[in-house]
């Protein structure tokens, strides 16, 4: 067995590694059947299996309501930053949209080519540091849907508790898929890519109230259409086999260790541990997120100097712990945790983070 380091990245992420093992161990003979479940076909009773358990796990592990179906759809988050205006705004109807940092420009970016969207909030002035509380969201007449992004990936922040406004949900929550409980009376759409917390790239997991499928638009070709997705069990054509087959496993795996209540406590937990080594440097790093938006799953921060930082990503390399440079657009250092990580891992990070402020501040 080759080592493993601890992997910070972003996404695609760590994965836990029973899982890996798990999908190693039966890949090239799945059940028995002389081939891997990715040569074998979707219509198959095994792969069936697979597909149906991975649908009852997301629901079920993450708490949706019967209201809720969940779809899987290739092309990822980015794919629904399309798909939700296409299907939920009609004749007259407007999106809000929450502009918290990159995630939720991107989500801005794609659906102002297909419908009426405004920003009903932006965080710009305030470099992105924190979330909205609800009295700052404007929202226009006629809004069929308030779009946020519950935790920016890239910027660290995040909604400690949902805008309830009195119009319905739509979330981008990547990054945050099965790591908290949320309301779900307040959401129409929960969706993500499948590679921050749950499996591999390759899929969209969208969690749909059932009851707006009755009036999402219909014409347009049938990919992109909820209702069909829906109707057809996540099977409206060859869907990505593998991809499920590795979320579902995770979504075991999850259930094994306790569920979401264990995985939103762990979460807690490990960021507190990388926070506090932040704030016990004496300055050294710096978060610049505000501390009312802190994200539980990606951690932000800087140190002062580009030249310490550069010492401090190399020194980290040689300790195992992988994947700390911050993203291109912000810079800084940036610490993914998501539900994989073990608490080894951000004690290695804290150890770290711990010496070398002592030596060089
Ligand atoms: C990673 C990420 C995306 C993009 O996901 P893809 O699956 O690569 O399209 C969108 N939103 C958030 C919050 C993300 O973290």
């Amino acid at each position: 067995m080759v080592d493993r380091v601890y992997n910070f990245s972003a996404g695609p992420c760590t994965l836990p590694l029973p899982v890996l093992q798990e999908a190693q161990a039966e890949f090239v003979n799945f059940k028995d059947k002389g081939m891997s479940i990715i040569e074998m076909s979707h219509r198959s009773p095994e792969y069936d299996a697979v597909h149906q358990d991975a649908r009852a796990k997301a629901l079920s592990l993450w708490n949706a309501p019967d209201e809720f179906d969940v779809l899987f759809i290739q092309g990822g988050a980015t794919e629904q930053f399309a798909m939700v205006p296409m299907n939920l705004l009609g004749e007259g109807h407007k999106g809000a949209y929450v502009h918290t940092g990159h995630w939720a420009k991107n989500s801005i970016i794609d659906a102002q080519t297909v419908g009426d969207i405004y920003t009903a909030w932006t965080g710009e002035s305030d470099n992105f540091m924190r979330m909205p509380s609800p009295d700052e969201i404007k929202l226009q007449a006629d809004t069929r849907y308030l779009h946020i992004t519950s935790n920016e990936t890239i910027g660290g922040v995040r909604y400690t508790k949902f805008p309830d406004l009195g119009v319905p949900l739509v979330a981008d929550m990547s990054s945050e898929m099965l790591a908290r409980p949320i309301p779900w009376n307040l959401f129409d759409i929960v969706y993500g890519g499948a590679q921050k917390n749950l499996g591999p790239a390759g899929v969209g997991i969208v969690f749909v109230r059932k009851s707006i499928l009755e009036t999402t638009n219909r014409d347009m070709p049938r990919y992109l259409r909820y209702d069909i997705h829906q109707a057809k069990e996540s099977m409206f054509n060859t869907c990505p086999v593998f991809a499920i087959y590795m979320v579902g496993k995770v979504l075991n795996w999850m259930q094994d260790e306790g569920g979401l209540t264990e995985m939103e406590a762990r979460a807690a937990q490990r960021s507190k541990v990388v926070y506090d080594a932040i704030e016990n440097s004496g300055g050294f790093y710096h978060s610049p997120v505000d501390r009312t938006s802190r994200s539980h799953m990606n951690v932000v921060f800087t140190l002062p100097s580009d030249e310490l930082q550069a010492r401090f990503l190399a020194e980290s390399a040689t300790r195992n712990l992988s994947g700390l440079k911050g993203h291109r657009s912000v810079g800084g250092c940036r610490a993914s945790i998501y539900n994989a990580m073990p608490l080894a891992g951000v004690e290695a990070l804290a150890e770290l983070m711990a010496e070398f402020a002592a030596k060089n501040g």
